[in-house]
């Protein structure tokens, strides 16, 4: 069989290593952090930080195709590994989804829509987005914010200064507040043969900045799913894509708007581990694999819930309860606000 290589050993290359074994493929994983949750399940890994570009070749040569388990790969090492092997997803998803303005401006030339932006460089530029865009609105960094870091929210114009600081020189990109009345998401995948499937919507409930609950189904009318899976499938193709994607998705009365995407696996697709024949790492795999995609429809309500922290202390509850699956990440240490685990509890109707 053949070899994937996934850079990251985080909880979802853990996820993607077992879902290839099961499938009967090998994994090897990058990853410069020790101890990486990933290491206990891969057949393979490597330590060493992606600035070393001997480590990369010798990776890239022991494995037949890679992907990765989160977007923001130094764009340095993934030249050094597409000299080898393929990557996918490809490098214009990546490159389009490292940053948030390269994300919403991809996003709205398709014709979709995300909240009213603005690229931000300084205390004018900002003044001047505010005035167009008006408060309460929100100041993200263009990159490498995930779990609600790296933003600030503004109330009144007055509290700009204090959100520019909070950016601490970073690059920065200003959106309107969105008055949604939930968000879902689509997980949506793409074959080497550009067959689009996506998996039925989930609801997700945030709580300081992180996912907390996914539920399915998610309160959505027909035509408004119809209209997450079509929006999804153009962002696909117009990547010619190949792999699971996460779409973020705002609902609101005048229709649904785009948060945010990331090509890879997502936290809010690890219900499809227990409410689906074929879970959202499967499919990657067999994308990435240049399998065909599987049957991603749903048997069963799930309500997907994070243990984050301290919650792992409530595990061997959990564990008695019924109709619960627990997916514990095996990571070394507790931190507040570190994602532990998660469980996918069954509702039967
Ligand atoms: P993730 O961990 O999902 O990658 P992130 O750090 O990239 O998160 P976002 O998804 O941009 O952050 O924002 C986190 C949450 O904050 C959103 O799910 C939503 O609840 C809220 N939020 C973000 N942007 C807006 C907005 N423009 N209007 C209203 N709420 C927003
Ligand atoms: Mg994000
Ligand atoms: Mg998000």
């Amino acid at each position: 069989g053949a070899t994937i290589g996934i850079l990251g050993g985080g909880q979802l290359g853990r996820m993607l290593s077992v879902a290839a074994s099961r499938l009967g493929l090998r994994t090897h994983v990058f990853e410069p952090g020790a101890e990486p949750p990933a290491g206990h399940v891969a057949h393979a890994v490597t330590t060493a930080p992606y600035e070393d570009a001997e480590a990369l070749r010798a990776f890239a040569a022991s494995v037949d195709v890679i992907t990765y388990e989160f977007e923001n790969i130094p764009t340095e090492a993934l030249d050094v590994l597409q000299e080898l092997r393929p990557i996918r997803p490809g490098r214009e998803a990546l490159r389009v989804s490292q940053d948030r303005l390269t994300e919403k401006t991809f996003l709205t030339d398709l014709g979709l829509r995300t909240a009213p932006f603005a690229d931000i460089t300084d205390a004018a530029s900002l003044r001047q987005a505010l005035e167009v865009i008006g408060a309460p609105a929100i100041l993200k960094t263009r990159r490498f914010g995930y779990d609600g870091k790296g933003q600030a929210r503004i109330e009144r114009p007055e509290d700009a200064d204090e959100a520019l600081a909070e950016m601490q020189g970073a690059p920065a990109i200003l959106e309107g507040f969105v008055s949604f009345s939930h968000e879902v998401s689509v997980i949506a995948a793409r074959g080497p043969d550009g067959a689009v499937s996506c998996y039925d919507p989930g609801e997700n409930v945030h709580r300081e900045g992180i996912l907390r609950t996914t539920t399915v189904p998610a309160r959505l009318s027909t035509a408004q799913r119809t209209d997450a899976a079509l929006l999804a499938g153009k962002i696909l193709n117009a990547l010619d894509y190949v792999g699971v994607m996460g779409v973020e998705l705002f609902v609101t009365p005048e229709g649904l708007l785009v948060n945010e995407i990331a090509p890879r696996v997502h936290n809010s697709g690890h219900w499809t581990q227990n409410g689906c024949t074929i879970d959202q790492f499967e499919q990657h795999i067999r994308a990435v694999a240049g399998w065909s995609l599987g049957d991603g429809s749903r048997y069963a309500d799930v309500q997907m819930e994070n243990l984050i922290g301290d919650d792992l202390d409530r595990v061997p509850e959990l564990a008695c309860e019924r109709d619960t699956a627990l997916h514990l990440y095996g990571k070394a240490a507790v931190k507040p606000g570190r994602k532990m685990g998660h469980v996918n509890r069954i509702v039967r109707g």
